[in-house]
């Protein structure tokens, strides 16, 4: 392999925000606002992976507007894209394909929506980033911020990714060297599971979330309605749940999430997500509908309690990057923005008092003594509950802890086992018979990657890296039937047999970057790091 020696170009910034999700671009609107009622001058960019802001962004979305109220009080006037407020929540708890009973939504008060939107996170985001642009913040599409630049111990920027380098390392002719981009403070707003913010930070509790939109009967559609469901067909012990939201234009966004701590190594969640939509309450919606978008990613439902120490020198984490998400509300927008908004001031004090970093430890106080605070540990022991005592018994202590307590029990219950030594053994945990897709209401997995538009360039070094090749076949097959068979939402990971030999292939083109497969492989042999700029999916409105 030929090493590769770049030279490469530097530019220099006050401020380098890394993913134009909610969360930076919320850092770097809230910062310019800061900085242009003091009248100061300050140079942000925001680097994206995707092709354009939205590309990779996928989410329910119901959306609290309560962070956008504050960060842009006007937002009607400056046509954010919220045009369906919720008019109706119902929550369903599925026996069977064919029974289910209602959860008034008083006991269910995580999922109370009213004064809520049902909303494209992609098209917030790309309605944000033109906030953004207005207010001269520099946004980079299609660029990845593959590595931290380090200098005595503090991160001073980032560096973005080569283009045109070939799967064995060597350049192409279309070799394009990445650039350095240097800053004062460097803010890592990634999403669930950053590849930078891993090195960061290492401890959380995750779940697979699974997108699809349909263009429904308009008959059947019934805009601003938000159905959320619990039990069939989620597997033993797991609180699988799912949304169901009737947007604008026909449009209902779909979804089914699968906390990725459990146990049985032959779940497919994808198979799951497709025989949920089986279940008559679900596909009298779908019947005579058409599936226009797929897509899954990942998400952080560690809580209150797994939020780490949210500075580190020279910089921040905001959003799904550090936690934020409200899991028990399946919600993460509102307060990924909330962090960066909070971030921001952290960074304008720091400006104000000389470009200082050493006053990054406020962030913090800042954080604590804001309503993100009060969210979040409200809902702390609700999943803990239900992990310790089962999806019934837990469902109902949550319930009691919300309701009756106010998220106030004067204890925190903490998750004990990361999500990958969850896993026990393949031969002693139950085969699951999952229905074959029809291909009208449930899908297989290629079709489905096909909806969601994934492209990475050709001949390129494989962007999941397995620290040793040998342990898929070696461990992972004999003890777990190598569960990335299943647990990978697009078909990524295949078991193959050439002659009499077993081998792992590895389908990178097809990766829809969910990160599941960094958090759930039992041995942590794979590693996710950001392929080329621009590659991976390319979603309309998710
Ligand atoms: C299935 C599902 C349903 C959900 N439903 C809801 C809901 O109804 N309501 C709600 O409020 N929340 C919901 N959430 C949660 C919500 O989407 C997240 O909490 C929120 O998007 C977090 O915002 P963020 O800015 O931290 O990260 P993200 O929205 O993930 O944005 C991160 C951005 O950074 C980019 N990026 C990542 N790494 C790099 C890199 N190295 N270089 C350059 N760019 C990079 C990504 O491409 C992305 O654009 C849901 C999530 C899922 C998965
Ligand atoms: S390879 Fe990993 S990150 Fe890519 S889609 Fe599969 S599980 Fe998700």
């Amino acid at each position: 392999m030929e090493e590769i020696e770049i030279e490469r170009e530097s530019m220099e910034y006050d401020v380098v925000i890394v993913g134009a999700g909610p969360a930076g671009l919320s850092t770097a609107i809230k910062l310019k606002q800061l900085c242009d009622e003091a009248s100061k001058n300050i140079s942000i960019c925001v680097v994206e992976k995707g092709s354009e802001v939205g590309a990779h962004i996928l989410s329910g979305n119901v959306f609290d507007p309560k962070a956008l109220n504050e960060l842009i009080p006007d937002w009607k006037n400056a046509g954010a894209p919220l045009n369906t407020p919720v008019k109706n929540d119902s929550v369903r708890y599925f026996v069977s394909d064919s029974t289910s009973f209602p959860i008034p939504t008083l006991l269910a008060t995580t999922f109370k929506n009213h004064g809520n939107y049902i909303m494209s996170l992609g098209n917030f985001c790309r309605w944000l980033a033109e906030q953004a642009e207005a207010l001269e913040i520099d946004i980079f599409p299609g660029f990845t911020a593959s590595h931290l630049i380090y200098e005595d111990n503090k991160v001073i920027g980032i560096s973005t990714g080569d283009m045109g380098i070939d799967a064995s390392g060597n350049k192409k002719p279309s070799f394009e060297p990445g650039m350095d981009l240097r800053a004062k403070y460097t803010v890592l707003s990634e999403g669930c599971r950053g590849h930078l913010g891993k090195e960061i930070i290492s401890k959380f509790y995750y779940g697979i979330g699974f997108k699809e939109v349909w263009d429904i009967d308009p008959e059947l559609h019934q805009e601003g309605l938000v159905i959320h469901t619990m039990g069939w067909p989620a597997a033993k012990n797991v609180l699988s749940g799912s949304y169901f939201y009737h947007g604008e234009n026909n449009q209902a966004f779909i979804g089914y999430i699968v906390p990725l701590d459990y146990d049985n190594p032959h779940i497919s969640p994808f198979e799951e997500f497709q025989q949920w939509k089986h279940q008559s309450s679900i596909q009298k919606y779908l019947n005579g509908g058409t599936r226009v978008a797929y897509g899954a990613r990942a998400l952080v439902k560690g809580g209150h309690q797994s939020l780490p120490k949210m500075n580190f020198p020279g910089g921040l984490l905001a959003g799904d990057d550090a936690g934020t998400m409200n899991f028990p509300r399946i919600k993460g927008t509102h307060t990924a923005m909330k962090s960066g908004m909070l971030a921001a001031e952290t960074i304008f004090e720091g400006i104000q008092n000389k470009n200082s970093t050493d006053n990054l430890e406020s962030y913090a106080s800042k954080l604590k003594s804001s309503w993100l605070e009060t969210e979040l540990l409200k809902a702390r022991n609700f999943l803990p509950l239900i992990h310790k005592y089962g999806t019934l018994l837990g469902v109902v202590l949550a319930g009691i802890d919300q309701l009756v307590f106010r998220g106030k029990l004067p204890f925190t219950l903490h998750h004990d086992v990361p999500d990958h030594k969850c896993l026990k053994k393949a031969d002693e945990m139950p085969k699951i018979d999952y229905l074959k897709p029809n291909g009208v209401i449930s899908f297989d997995k290629l079709s489905s990657v096909f909806l969601s538009n994934t492209n990475h360039a050709e001949d390129q070094p494989c962007h999941l890296v397995l620290t040793d090749p040998s342990i898929p076949i070696s461990t992972n097959l004999p003890l777990y039937d190598e569960p990335a068979q299943r647990y990978c939402p697009a078909g990524v990971y295949e078991i193959i047999e050439k002659g009499n030999e077993k081998i792992f292939q590895i389908n990178s083109q097809n990766c829809v970057h969910c990160k599941t497969c960094d958090i759930k492989d039992p041995t942590q042999n794979i590693n996710w790091i950001a392929p080329e700029g621009s590659g991976g999916p390319n979603y309309p409105n998710m």
